[in-house]
């Protein structure tokens, strides 16, 4: 779950912002404090009926975001006309377009841990030189050939212990050690913003950094690529079917899964657990105001995150999410899957076989 920074104030913040420069005029150009002039600021201040207009004005653009999203796509001829260019967009929207050069990953093990049942590396490798992604692979033992492999991606829980960073995969080992007990090399990566090396990714959430939307920049652009370069370094591994890869994680780790299974068709089935919805539970539920920036694109090109599960597509894609277990971050209704996959796989006459190519 994403903890909440009770200092940002979400829509109490915004009040703020419209309300000072309000106050600071008044407090220039009326020299009395007068119980009418006070009653008069009072007055100035409610800004209840601008908050009810612009939220009018986002509900009625969230609704034709929402209607527009993949009424192009008409058949599945259409959709395999669309896919890449819409997979482009998604690139861009990310930061990730042209697509950074894939350097040496210069990938080192810095110690080992044994279990019975499996073996845990410590690891870090560079998904751009100098950006260095640590993590841990779990590897079944006694494997008789490569066994199919899960990217793990965490979430926002950090472990830290006298000022040390331990990195969000601590929290998150259990699954690493659930999937190699279960045959699978698991690998768990950090997160820029609670790894072993921290960095930042809580721009506007946390830190007011708001320049970063308007120069492009998400964070969730920067962990998608270490999930991809995460992908190349996992095929390199003789433990691994490089065919067989999977991706899952929970809250931001939910919504790098998808990111990464929308951008990488390497990715041969996605869980994304909590962390991903519709533009209906973002803005007009309001759950943008608790999350974090690496759980969003910059949305150039209007889309409703249908798009993003369609391109996973005929891909597995399991959404997985509790009501109330994910800071009230669930898609508004069904609507988001059947959108993407059953109107493009069943309902506009594509037939599943023809899908599976
Ligand atoms: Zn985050």
């Amino acid at each position: 779950m994403v903890e909440q920074d009770k200092s940002r104030g979400g829509r109490c913040a915004r009040r703020q912002w419209w309300a000072e420069p309000t106050l600071q005029l008044a407090a220039l150009v009326l020299p009395c404090l007068c119980a009418a002039c006070a009653a008069s600021q009072q007055e100035a201040l409610k800004t209840s009926r601008g908050d009810q207009m612009i939220a009018e004005y986002f509900r009625a653009e969230i609704g034709n975001l929402r209607d527009s999203c993949l009424a192009d796509v008409k058949s599945l001829q259409d959709w395999q006309q669309k896919r890449q260019i819409y997979r482009k967009e998604l690139f861009e929207m990310l930061g990730l377009d042209p697509l950074p050069e894939k350097t040496d990953l210069k990938p080192v093990i810095t110690g080992r841990v044994e279990h019975n049942e499996f073996t845990v590396e410590n690891i870090h490798f560079q998904s751009r030189p100098g950006l260095y992604v640590t993590g841990n692979l779990y590897i079944p033992k006694n494997l008789e050939k490569a066994a199919p492999a899960i990217l793990y991606v965490c979430g926002h829980s950090p472990v830290k212990k006298d000022q040390i960073s331990y990195g969000n995969k601590t929290a998150y080992q259990h699954h690493g050690a659930w999937f190699a007990r279960n045959g699978y090399v698991c690998l768990v990566i950090d997160t820029l913003q609670m790894g072993e090396i921290e960095g930042i990714h809580h721009g506007t959430y946390r830190y007011k950094m708001w320049w970063w939307n308007c120069r492009g920049y998400s964070p969730a652009g920067v962990e998608a690529w270490n999930c991809i370069r995460a992908l190349d370094y996992l095929q390199t591994r003789s433990e691994v079917d490089a065919e067989k890869i999977g991706v899952t994680g929970r809250s931001g780790g939910g919504a790098y899964s998808w990111w990464t299974a929308a951008l990488d068709e390497r990715i041969k089935v996605a869980v994304p657990v909590a962390g991903i919805t519709d533009l209906q539970n973002h803005v007009v539920d309001g759950c943008v105001e608790g999350h974090c920036d690496c759980m969003y694109i910059v949305n150039t090109y209007r889309w409703d995150y249908p798009l993003v599960a369609a391109l996973v597509a005929p891909r597995a894609l399991l959404i997985s999410c509790r009501t109330f277990s994910c800071s009230r971050m669930t898609p508004s209704s069904g609507k988001m899957v059947s959108l993407s996959l059953f109107e493009i796989r069943s309902a506009r006459g594509a037939t599943r076989a023809a899908t599976k190519g």
